[in-house]
């Protein structure tokens, strides 16, 4: 029996389909894009598992996607034969969203349609985006190494739910049938969609084919003057390739245009907006293999969730091994996304093989400097745009002095705070403006940690520095604490707290000034003594001092006690 089942979609489906229907109306034609990114998915899993199995191919080893249009019946039709899926994969596929943290995503929406639609660019559509253009789609697929009466068949209209049941189906893969809304005939058109093909999937590795115009047979005539004409042969409508189908990394830098970057970022991270930077290399040598890295214009929305999937997708040879990857970038650069194509990895290299291997920590380290100096140029090159970085990633490059030693120096020049040269709570000032700008004798980076960056600017510790025109970074982040206890020195300058120690600001200390502490220390030594009883055990000493121009005291850490901040974050935690 056919086993017709009805199944209501996870309600953050729903969600995403209503939302998809109403925010992406300009920009339609990505659907052809998401299903043939999800055909060539289809096709590198198959070649994967036919690695060790090579009986799946079942004498169709030629893998590639067909798009046609029926004009009589206004579908369209995207075929492949790669894995296909089985029942229960359909079920879950094309029913849930399996990202971490969705329901969170979910919640975030304002029902405001601009701001929504920003985000479910960062969130991907996916399969989903077949409903802009259809009001009913149905799914036929046969998983490869299942029998051809164990295929199966999803039908939906895009509402509430789908139905399943069992059919017959002669080839392996997936056929993708989108039974188009009344005003969107416009797809039919073949030239329509072989421009779509071009415009976003010529980079996809496998050919995507489209049937050439039939052309008829003309017979043979007879001339004004009598003579004749030979017939012409007609020719058969036929597949052709209407894609370059050569894997995008594999070509010459210098032939890949920018275009060809930015769609290949899509296909391979699944987001749907631009990618702020990548860069392309092949690597020779000891170890060699072709990396292509992109950071992304946007944070995503689960870039804090500790289950959140990421890394890079992983080939072999040209050969897709898997997706995620995480042994080949740092936690401090998981918003990385790209791939890699390594020529020495073994085919059948594992999660656990790539966990302990020399070529992989070559790889990785390669990976990473690779990453920290295109971050180090763009900061150079254009600041505004380094700004959206940091904007959306700074506090987890803020993790990396305490994960990656050997690196510091090169993350230190990525770093950007808030400081009293401009006052404002804007992070753009980088170290090395710091250093520029230093008083003549200073030798430390002076910085001062607060709960916010009110709190930082209104320092009492600042006094005199403002007096003096020396300028302090201004941290004020979660993680600013931690940071600080990891970075103690940036180009051969030490960090030194303004809360910390007793201050001694170097050859910036003049003559008149020591002889005023001394005549000040003299003059007020009963009122210390004073305070100092009255105070008792709850502080180690009082001082007189010429931090402060404004306020009467002020609290100041012994150089090697924990900060007032870091003990306020471990009682954070329950330490
Ligand atoms: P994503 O591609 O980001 O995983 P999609 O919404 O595009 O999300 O697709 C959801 C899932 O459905 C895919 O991960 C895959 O498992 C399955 N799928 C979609 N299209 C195909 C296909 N043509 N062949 C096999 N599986 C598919
Ligand atoms: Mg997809």
């Amino acid at each position: 029996s056919s086993h017709k089942e009805v199944h209501g979609f996870q309600t953050e489906v729903k969600q995403l389909l209503q939302l998809m229907i109403h925010s992406l109306y300009s920009n339609k034609e990505i659907f052809l894009r998401e299903l043939v990114s999800n055909a060539a998915d289809a096709a590198d899993k198959l070649r994967f598992k036919a690695l060790s199995d090579a009986s799946l191919y079942d004498g169709d080893a030629n893998l590639r996607v067909r798009i046609s249009a029926d004009k009589d019946n206004n579908t369209i039709t995207i075929s492949d034969n790669g894995i296909g899926m089985t029942r229960d994969d359909i079920i879950t596929h094309l029913g849930t969203i399996a990202k971490s943290g969705t329901a969170d995503f979910f919640s975030r929406l304002s029902g405001d349609q601009a701001a929504d639609s920003q985000l479910i660019g960062q969130f991907g559509v996916g399969f989903y985006s077949a409903f802009i253009v259809a009001d009913k789609v149905v799914v036929r697929s046969r998983a490869a190494g299942v029998d051809a009466d164990q295929a199966v068949e999803w039908s939906s209209k895009g509402e509430g739910d789908f139905s399943v049941e069992n059919i017959e189906k002669s080839n392996r893969g997936t056929d993708i049938i989108l039974f188009l809304k009344e005003d969107e005939k416009e797809f039919l058109d073949d030239w329509r969609l072989k421009s779509i093909v071009t415009k976003y999937s010529d980079h996809i590795s496998i050919p995507v084919e489209m049937l050439t115009p039939e052309v008829p047979e003309v017979p043979e005539s007879k001339g004004e003057d009598g003579e004749v004409i030979p017939a012409v042969p007609g020719k058969p409508s036929q597949w052709e390739s209407v894609n370059k189908a050569e894997a995008l990394w594999t070509r010459e830098k210098a032939d890949i245009k920018d275009e060809e970057y930015q769609e290949f970022y899509k296909h391979v991270s699944h987001d749907f907006a631009e990618p702020l930077l990548w860069a392309h290399n092949k690597v020779e040598g000891s170890t060699e293999y072709t990396s292509l890295l992109y950071i992304p214009s946007k944070a995503p929305f689960d870039l804090y969730n500790r289950e959140r999937q990421h890394g890079l997708k992983l080939y072999v040879q040209r050969v897709f091994i898997m997706d995620d990857a995480e042994q080949f970038m740092p936690t401090y650069l998981r918003f990385v996304k790209g791939l890699l194509d390594s020529n020495d990895l073994p085919l059948n290299v594992s999660r656990e093989i790539l966990q302990d291997n020399k070529v992989t920590q070559a790889m990785r380290k390669g990976c990473t400097k690779r990453v920290l100096t295109m971050l180090d140029r763009l900061g150079k090159n254009d600041a505004d745009k380094y700004q959206t970085f940091w904007n959306e990633f700074g506090q987890v490059i803020k993790e990396g002095p305490a994960e990656d030693f050997a690196n510091k120096e090169a993350i230190g020049k990525l770093l950007r705070f808030a400081s009293t040269h401009n006052d404002t709570s804007v992070q753009n000032v980088s170290l090395t403006d710091y250093i520029e700008r230093m008083k003549e004798g200073q030798d430390k980076i002076y910085y001062v940690v607060a709960d916010s960056f009110e709190a930082a600017k209104n320092s009492p510790h600042l006094e005199v520095f403002r007096k003096k025109g020396i300028e302090v970074l201004l941290m004020s982040d979660r993680i600013d604490e931690w940071l600080m206890s990891h970075l103690t020195e940036f180009s051969e300058k030490q960090f030194q707290s303004v809360t910390r120690g007793g201050l001694d600001l170097g050859d910036m200390d003049d003559e008149q000034s020591k002889e005023a502490q001394q005549q000040l220390e003299k003059e007020f030594d009963s009122v210390v003594t004073r305070l100092k009883e009255s105070l008792g055990d709850k502080v180690k000493d009082v001082k007189i001092s010429q931090r402060l121009t404004d306020s009467p005291a002020c609290i100041v850490t012994d150089e090697h006690d924990m900060s007032s901040q870091m003990i306020k974050l471990m009682q954070s935690v329950g330490q």
